[in-house]
């Protein structure tokens, strides 16, 4: 059996990783593992994960890494991740990446891509952002689905998410800054760290990175 490609993708709110991530992921033939999406359909669907963390989700703050660690490591049992995952929002911390470790054990994370992009492009993003709250697609505020509120993927409502308000942007980058940047020593120090620039066009971030990932011979 091929070995694991276990990815992950690491760069501020707003940097395009969900983008990146759905096309990586399809491109691989591996899934798309967010944990944002996963407590933010816990939420929606009122479960008991989705009560305890929604006032933390709402005000930008990070759930607890124990609880995180718990859900990506239930994932990752899950058959469709035996050939690895694209981690998205996840390690978020240091103490998460190195649970990761034991999580994926010997077919560890083969490759961190750093999605950088400038404070201002990302805070302009952020808060021009809308998303449907049915499949997940992403707007701007001037496309016509944000202006309507009506997805013209699946009809669903389109809305402004909690956390891409102005103070809760705040907090999220100010977390990024303290908690996730660490990551990028992490991962250099192990020699898995590549950085792209994120601030190109959709198509050109694709490329670089599929293009790093070809170049170590993964993929
Ligand atoms: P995201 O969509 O990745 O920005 O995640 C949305 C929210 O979910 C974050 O602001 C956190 O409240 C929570 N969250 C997602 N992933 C993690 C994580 N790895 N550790 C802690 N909290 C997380």
């Amino acid at each position: 059996m091929a070995p694991r490609l276990n990815l992950v993708i690491l760069g501020k709110q707003g940097a395009g990783k969900g983008t990146q991530s759905k096309r990586l992921a399809a491109a691989y033939s591996i899934p798309h593992i967010s944990t944002g999406d996963i407590l933010r359909a816990a939420v929606k669907a009122k479960s008991p994960l989705g009560l305890e963390v929604s006032s933390i989700l709402e005000s930008g703050g990070l759930v607890s890494d124990d609880l995180v660690n718990r859900l990506v490591e239930q994932r990752f049992h899950e058959p469709d991740a035996a050939r690895g995952g694209l981690l998205d929002g996840f390690p978020r911390t240091i103490g998460q990446a190195e649970a990761l470790e034991g999580i994926l054990g010997d077919d560890g994370v083969k490759l961190c891509i750093n999605l950088d992009v400038p404070i201002d492009l990302v805070t302009q993003r952020l808060s021009s952002r809308r998303v449907c709250q049915e499949c997940g697609a992403i707007y701007s505020d001037t496309d016509v689905e944000a202006i309507s509120g009506t997805c013209s993927n699946c009809g669903g409502d389109v809305i402004q998410r909690a956390d891409d308000q102005p103070d809760a942007i705040r907090k999220r980058l100010e977390a990024y800054e303290r908690d996730t940047e660490p990551l990028l020593g992490f991962y250099e120090a192990r020699g898995l760290l590549v950085t792209v620039d994120g601030s190109k066009s959709p198509d050109e971030v694709t490329e670089a990175i599929e293009k790093a990932v070809s170049d170590r011979g993964l993929g």
